[in-house]
């Protein structure tokens, strides 16, 4: 079957659903509106589903129960607190805005719904799709692989994919592969210097905070730069330092945040350990003290080596090889795709939409004025259905 025509024929109505999508983004865990939405979709297409993370997150069923391999297919949902300005008719409603694609996402998945759904009794096994909230910042994943979203009937393998390429100036509807560690680890950090507050002209008589920081922040960037070898991605970043009241005086401490990228595991865990250990030692050296807190958010995303090769046997299909891309190194982002990739494996890939405005201004997500080119969207669909039968029946 040329589930690339299929995809062309109901590609009206994924324009449709995601134009409709768009106009009521919601954000975080709770999606009244989009799960309702998405359900209604579910509904009309005869998929039987439930509901999860209080009725934001919705798991689909399709296919024979009870035999062969299940495979999960994965979109998220939620929006961000952007205030739209792209002025197109289909503009957001509410204030928030779709300025991530996940409204595509979204619309990709019913539309593979529909196929998966018109051709059920061609499936040797299950299909489980996979609506999630909360993937910016609120681990949805998290949450629904602990309310058992991989459970009964129990996955074998995941795919997902993010619109837009992870750079510029790739071609609408380019696809883009990779084999391994593909994106960051997304970790936070918290530092409170501890001094003893004095007089500005009078430093001998306190321990001075912001000195200590100033070393601070020097010494952290070494873990990058001394402590590892190699080319392996890492980044440190001290985003936020927040301290004193006045010109004359020494402050009591000095609060410092920063956010921690990595690909590798165990970097990231030692990483944990050094910047803590680094800026209590040099606190301590200059008699201060500090506190410290390491926050492991969403893990490195890992794609496995043997369903990515199944996959882009399956895209090449949709698109051709000439179309696929493999990605040169990972991208410094993060993405809640990570925790379903920890517990089953899987791949998550890019599709290539258009990044430029009418007036030929590079535009990425998460800005006011973001866009995508439905004209991808179909592929999108045509992706997941296609993997979906050579992964169960082949
Ligand atoms: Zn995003
Ligand atoms: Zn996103």
């Amino acid at each position: 079957m040329n589930f690339k025509e299929c995809a062309k024929e109901i590609e009206k109505d994924i324009i449709k659903w995601r134009r409709n999508l768009h106009q009521i983004p919601e954000i975080g865990l709770d999606l009244p509106q989009t799960s309702d939405y998405v359900q209604m979709r579910l509904k009309e297409m005869g998929i039987e589903y439930k509901t999860l993370v209080n009725g934001s997150a919705i798991v689909a069923l399709i296919g024979e129960k009870n035999q062969g391999k299940t495979i999960a297919l994965r979109a998220d949902m939620d929006a961000l607190p952007i205030k739209e300005e792209t002025g197109v008719l289909y503009s957001s409603k509410n204030g928030n805005m779709h300025a991530c694609g996940h409204d595509a996402h979204t619309a990709m998945l019913l539309g593979a719904a529909k196929i998966l759904k018109d051709n059920e009794h061609l499936l040797k096994g299950t299909v489980k799709l996979l609506f999630q909230p909360g993937e910016e910042g609120f681990a949805g994943a998290k949450h629904m692989i602990e309310e058992g979203a991989l459970e009964s009937p129990k996955v074998d393998n995941i795919v997902g994919l993010h619109i837009g390429a992870p750079s510029k100036g790739v071609p609408d509807g380019k696809v883009i592969v990779n084999y391994g560690k593909t994106m960051t680890c997304l970790d936070k950090f918290y530092l409170k210097i501890k001094g003893i507050g004095a007089h500005g002209a009078y430093p001998e008589l306190g321990v001075d905070p912001v000195t200590i920081s100033a070393q601070v922040i020097g010494a952290l960037q070494c873990i990058v730069s001394r402590e590892k070898g190699g080319p392996e991605p890492a980044i440190i970043t001290v985003g936020k330092i927040n301290g004193g009241t006045a010109f004359n005086i020494i402050p009591e401490f000095i609060e410092m945040e920063g956010t921690a990228r990595f690909v590798d595991q165990g970097l990231r865990e030692q990483a944990a350990k050094r910047i803590g250990e680094i800026s209590t030692g040099i606190a301590k050296a200059m008699r201060g003290d500090c506190e410290y807190e390491y926050e492991f958010g969403y893990p490195p995303l890992v794609n496995s080596k043997e369903i990515t090769e199944k996959f882009i046997k399956s895209a090449q299909k949709i698109v051709g090889s000439e179309n696929i891309i493999e990605m040169e190194r990972p991208i410094m982002g993060g993405e809640d795709m990570a925790f379903f990739l920890q517990e089953v494996p899987g791949t998550f890939f890019f599709l290539a939409s258009s990044e430029y405005d009418s007036e030929g201004n590079f535009i990425s997500s998460h800005n006011p004025k973001f866009n995508i080119s439905e004209d991808v969207l179909h592929i999108g669909t045509a992706l997941f259905v296609q993997t979906v039968f050579d992964f169960l029946n082949m």
